[in-house]
């Protein structure tokens, strides 16, 4: 079915319930109302939320991962009179608990279901395979408007595109040299395994050497050192890709080593992501015990630990599992998971000084610090200490990152959109009218997928808000026949994947996934998974 007959379809189901834009209708405790045939919004003062009227109000949403779903959720459930248009840039919605959440963590996924009610609500349109503005390393197949457009022809436009990059080192050497490919970003790593079609070509070396070195002490770390640690035959039943598997089961990497600038008491992962390293069969965790025990046993650590019991419970839990050393011939016959602490990067070498022999492709070099200030706000200094570490590969994971899109406001020191409680401002600090924001584009690319819902429910309390208040809205009303003739102009139709498109791609996921015994085979290539919806493949 095309695009434009997708989309009628769609909005004549939708019409006896919904009737779009002919009137205005109650939606909130509807206590008094008057019913008016034009499609204006009236101006009326209203006294409370349970007396508002609404019109049909079309509200467009830039991302289909957890923000943006989160918040048409909420707008749903508290408003009725609303169209809900969510664009997403890949034929593939859900975003980061598609693409990021750990192949192992089955249970976290969980959300997908809420976000497929959403998507099968009669007032929700996903049109995916669709960008809104230029973005760096999408696939080339696929549509896409502006946020020009999107603002002119809706009442209000959401932002909530997440944070498509991760920060840099800056150190010499990451970028690589010759074949040496120098750092590699553990948000690809992660997208790789996960089978995002942009991380496809990722060069993974796990082949030349048996050690792993990851900088960064957060939970996006200890994903990745799993992944490498943990057997293939277990990950075989998870939702990880074929093609990740089959370069895990040739892998020979023993020795992962997580470097972080500051100390124990500053790490960034939390106890059950540890917890599940130290479940590991045939593991040794391996830290500086002596400096854990004495940061937590000086009178500011002690402190400092009475205040948070998860950071407590952390510290017992790694003095209580992880050895000091291991004997040269008892490491080399473990596997070996080490946390270092005090180390910031400096270099990437792709050579040995004269005279040794090269035995790792890489070493990365460090520089040893010591902590200044309270234990909450410790400062890493450089001791001008050296230590280095070979290694087949290096990920940085050190943070994701936020890129701006043309025609809204950023916070190009922050990485995000400005926002007063999700509303967007400009440098001026005033708001921007019909434009909201949600998710890591608004508060920075921290936080798990309840953190991210909390934040979206307070954007679109603040959208239901507004648009009960008759604040936002175009002067001359909106209407889905509008939109829908501003998307066909795009050129959008060609390349649209609506919500039963991707029903159909992810039954042909789950099938593919039995066969193999596992939950799913995700289709990693944007044409295959274009074919499988145009039913070339079956
Ligand atoms: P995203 O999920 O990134 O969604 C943004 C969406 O916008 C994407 O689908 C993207 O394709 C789309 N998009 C981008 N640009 C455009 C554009 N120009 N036009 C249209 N669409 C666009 N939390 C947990 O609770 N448990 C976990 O186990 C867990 N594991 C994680 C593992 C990793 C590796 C990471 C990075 C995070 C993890 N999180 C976890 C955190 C969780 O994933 C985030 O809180 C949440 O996904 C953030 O949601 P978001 O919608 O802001 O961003
Ligand atoms: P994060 O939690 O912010 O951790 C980033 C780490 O990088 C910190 O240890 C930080 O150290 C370090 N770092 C930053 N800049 C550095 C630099 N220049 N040099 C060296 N180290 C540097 O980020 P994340 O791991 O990407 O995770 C993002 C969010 O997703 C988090 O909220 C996380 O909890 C969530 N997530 C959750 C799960 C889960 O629930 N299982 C899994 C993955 C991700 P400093 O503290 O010294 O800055």
């Amino acid at each position: 079915m095309s695009f434009a007959r997708a989309l009628r379809c769609r909005a004549l189901r939708s019409s006896p319930e919904h009737p779009i834009n002919t009137h205005y209708v109650p939606a909130i405790l509807p206590n008094t109302y008057s019913i008016s045939m034009t499609n204006r919004p009236t101006v009326r003062s209203f006294t409370s939320a349970s007396s508002v009227l609404f019109k049909q109000s079309n509200l467009a949403v830039v991302g289909g991962g957890a923000a943006g779903f989160y918040t048409a959720a909420r707008i749903l459930a508290k408003t009725t009179e609303v169209n809900i248009d969510i664009y997403e840039k890949l034929p593939t919605p859900y975003g980061l608990v598609r693409y990021g959440v750990a192949p192992d963590h089955p249970e976290v996924k969980n959300c997908m279901g809420k976000f497929d009610e959403v998507a099968a609500d009669p007032r929700v349109r996903l049109l995916a395979n669709v960008s809104v503005g230029n973005i760096n390393g999408s696939p080339v197949v696929h549509g896409r408007v502006s946020l020009d457009l999107l603002r002119k022809n809706y009442d209000a436009v959401v932002l909530a595109y997440g944070a498509s990059r991760d920060r840099k080192l800056g150190i010499p050497g990451e970028d690589g040299q010759k074949d040496r490919v120098g750092v590699v970003s553990a948000q690809r790593f992660v997208a790789w395994y996960n089978g995002d079609p942009g991380a496809q070509d990722l060069n993974v070396d796990l082949e030349s050497y048996d050690r792993v070195v990851i900088v960064g002490h957060g939970n996006v770390a200890l994903d990745c050192a799993r992944i490498l640690l943990t057997d293939p035959d277990v990950l075989a039943t998870t939702d990880i890709t074929s093609s990740a598997l089959r370069v895990l089961r040739k892998s020979r990497i023993r020795h992962v080593e997580m470097v972080g600038r500051r100390g124990p008491l500053q790490v960034a992962f939390t106890t059950k992501e540890l917890r599940e390293m130290t479940k590991i069969p045939d593991l040794r965790i391996i830290c500086d015990s002596d400096l854990v025990a004495k940061q937590c046993t000086s009178k500011e650590g002690s402190k400092y630990l009475e205040t948070s019991r998860p950071l407590k419970r952390m510290m017992d839990l790694l003095l209580k599992h992880a050895v000091s050393d291991l004997h040269p011939a008892e490491e080399s016959a473990q596997k070996t998971f080490t946390l270092r602490f005090l180390m910031s990067p400096l270099e990437m070498l792709f050579e040995q000084p004269k005279g040794d022999d090269l035995v790792a492709p890489q070493v990365m070099r460090f520089g040893v610090n010591r902590l200044e200030g309270s234990p909450e706000s410790a400062r890493a200094v450089a001791t001008g200490e050296i230590a280095e570490i070979p290694c087949a590969m290096a990920l940085r994971s050190i943070g994701y990152a936020s890129t701006p899109l043309e025609g809204a406001p950023f916070d190009f020191k922050r990485h995000i959109v400005p926002n007063i409680a999700g509303r967007v401002v400009d440098d001026k600090n005033e708001l921007v009218q019909g434009l909201y924001v949600a998710g890591w584009l608004k508060r920075g690319p921290v936080g798990v997928i309840a953190t991210t819902m909390q934040d979206a429910y307070r954007t679109a309390d603040a959208i239901v808000m507004d648009l009960a208040s008759g604040n936002i809205g175009q002067e001359n009303g909106t209407s889905r026949s509008i939109i829908d003739r501003a998307l066909s102009d795009a050129g959008v139709d060609k390349f649209c994947v609506t919500n039963r498109d991707w029903k159909r791609l992810e039954n042909y996921e789950f099938d593919a996934g039995r066969k193999l015994g596992k939950p799913r085979e995700k289709v990693t290539n944007v044409e295959k998974m274009l074919d499988i919806i145009r039913n070339k493949i079956h």
